[in-house]
């Protein structure tokens, strides 16, 4: 598909997603850089496709498009019926100091100054971001009871994005939920 990009002298180019992140050649003579496809996708309105699976996931979840099918993942029925698992790929992390650290720090520099140090601790940013997700499933009311607790990696893997979800954390833990 075509993308349309500005050239400092105002003229509208239109790019393919080949030239993404290259340039083109304005008609009037100056090279205009494209940005990356994902940029141009956004800029378009278009979802982010070319992204790490996560944050498709989180895109796709907020748009409603989970389960991308409807088919029972076991038969190949379509159905309504959905069976959610949570999948927990990573947990957010507060970086800083641990406790011991404010133990020697309250020895040399006085307690008063490490408990200062403490309370401000609270305040420094979060790294990270938790990366826990509840994903649909399709499967239908009589291919439910099949679904068993050992083998929900298995059927997530018959779902493309979750497929690869779980090939970028491979130690994620999944479990089936209501
Ligand atoms: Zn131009
Ligand atoms: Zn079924």
């Amino acid at each position: 598909m075509e993308f349309r990009i500005d050239c400092t002298c105002g003229i509208p180019l239109k790019v393919s997603e080949a030239s993404a992140g290259g340039a083109v050649r304005c008609t009037c003579g100056r090279m205009v850089p494209v940005p990356p496809l994902t940029e141009l996708r956004v800029r378009a309105g278009l979802p982010p496709y070319h992204i790490s699976p996560e944050l498709l996931i989180e895109h796709l979840l907020r748009s409603g498009e989970l389960p991308p099918d409807d088919h029972c993942l076991e038969c190949g029925r379509p159905t309504d019926g959905l069976a959610f698992v949570v999948a927990e790929c990573e947990r957010a992390w507060v970086k800083g100091p641990g406790f011991f650290w404010y133990i020697i720090a309250g020895w040399v520099l006085g307690p008063l100054l490490a408990i200062a140090l403490w309370w401000r601790r609270t305040e420094e940013p979060e790294y990270g971001k938790d990366k826990v997700y509840r994903l649909p499933l399709p499967v239908c009311p009589e291919c439910r009871p099949n679904l068993r607790p050992r083998e929900v990696r298995e059927w997530m893997c018959r779902v493309g994005v979750y497929e690869q979800l779980l090939d970028k954390f491979p130690d994620a833990s999944v479990s089936l939920t209501n």
